[in-house]
């Protein structure tokens, strides 16, 4: 079945293998005579589908030993608060705001320490990065939040800051929500990462926690018992019932992901489909992106057609042409195309034909 390409910035496109294997899988798990979303968490059959799950994403991450791995929930929203319960010490964080989901990360951590905002670009549209060198860190912040990439804005963080060459040993705390295993993580250089699954690696309900051992023991007194990192770690993510389900999908990604090639053959093939699609949108003359060229991100690629009257063509002509999902998010207007792992290079050039057989027609 050909089914047409999804750019939703999610809950995202998945492998149609995932989702063949999964509708395969639904009434009968191996021969256990249950479905997944049937079985006991505690069971031997998910416990084999768990441990798969954990070892198949610490090989693709490259995860080194000295970091925990949690399967959580609540998403990226609810890790704002988490992230602050567990690391803040009640002391000030601080946040280098780059788009939407930072600013909200600095709003919802102010409600549980002080939230010192140590760079913005908001005053120039969230179309760049600030250069490390130049942003105000507080003198001991308890942690400094960044968004690796702005999912709305189209911001990607190609390097991640080295903290400790700024002269500061606080943790970096990463939301890489939106591009997940699209790349390799230098986790020398990361106290603890988020990021909700259902972006780039499974379906809405799954929130992944991976953070360094010496930070699990910092929790406020008031931090609810079943989101304290530790007591997470402690109980394998079982401390209550996780989002069984989605681990399941998930772990199917995973393995689909080890198929490809794992993450480096995934990232080229990522950089392929991000180099496209820029090339053009910058030759065209009605699309255009106005993210400085050095942090265009490759998963999230935000586009204005400079004759706005012409959206709700493009957006219909997009669909019958089997290209989904294109609409950009309320708050920034103009559209969107997501080119998450899922999304084969065959999409985006079909997108890229589509938009300049549009462009051709409407000149
Ligand atoms: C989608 C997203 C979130 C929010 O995730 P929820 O699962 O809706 O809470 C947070 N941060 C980033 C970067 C995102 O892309």
């Amino acid at each position: 079945m050909n089914r047409p390409y999804n750019f939703s910035a999610g809950p995202a496109a998945m492998p149609d293998e995932v989702l063949q294997q999964a509708a395969a899988e639904m009434l009968d798990w191996h021969g256990s005579g249950m479905g997944v979303m049937e079985m006991s968490h505690r069971g031997k059959e998910f416990g084999q589908i768990y441990q798969e799950a954990q070892a198949d994403l610490r090989e693709l991450l490259a995860l080194p030993a000295h970091f925990k791995l949690l399967f959580m929930q609540g998403g990226g929203l609810a890790e704002n608060a988490i992230v602050p319960l567990n690391l803040s010490r009640g002391e000030t964080a601080d946040f280098v705001v780059t788009g939407s989901w930072s600013q909200k990360s600095a709003q919802e951590a102010a409600r549980y320490c002080p939230a010192h905002v140590a760079a913005s670009t908001q005053a120039s549209g969230f179309t760049s990065l600030p250069n490390p060198a130049t942003w105000q860190l507080s003198d001991q912040p308890a942690y400094v939040h960044i968004c690796s990439n702005e999912t709305i804005n189209g911001v990607e963080y190609h390097a991640l800051p080295d903290l400790k060459a700024l002269g500061c040993d606080a943790p970096l705390v990463v939301d890489f929500s939106s591009h997940v295993a699209s790349r390799p993580v230098d986790w020398s250089k990361v106290g603890l990462a988020f990021g909700g699954a259902q972006k780039n690696l499974g379906p809405a309900g799954l929130t992944l926690v991976v953070v360094r051992d010496d930070l699990l023991d910092r929790a406020l007194p008031i931090c609810p018992s079943a989101l304290n990192y530790k007591t997470v770690a402690n109980n394998e993510s079982m401390y209550n019932t996780p989002p069984t389900y989605s681990i399941y999908i998930a772990g199917l990604v995973f393995k689909w992901l080890k198929r490809q090639g794992g993450i480096a053959a995934v990232e080229a093939n990522n950089i392929a489909k991000a180099t496209l699609l820029y090339a053009a949108i910058d030759k065209s003359n009605l699309y255009l992106n106005r993210v400085e060229k050095s942090v265009r991100s490759r998963m999230n690629v935000p586009f204005y057609l400079r004759d706005e009257s012409l959206n709700d063509a493009f957006l219909a002509g997009a669909r019958s042409a089997g290209l989904l999902q294109l609409k950009g998010h309320k708050s920034v207007g103009g559209m969107r195309a997501s080119i998450y792992n899922a999304i084969p290079l065959e999409g985006v050039q079909a997108l890229v034909g589509f938009m300049q057989s549009f462009e051709a027609q409407h000149a």
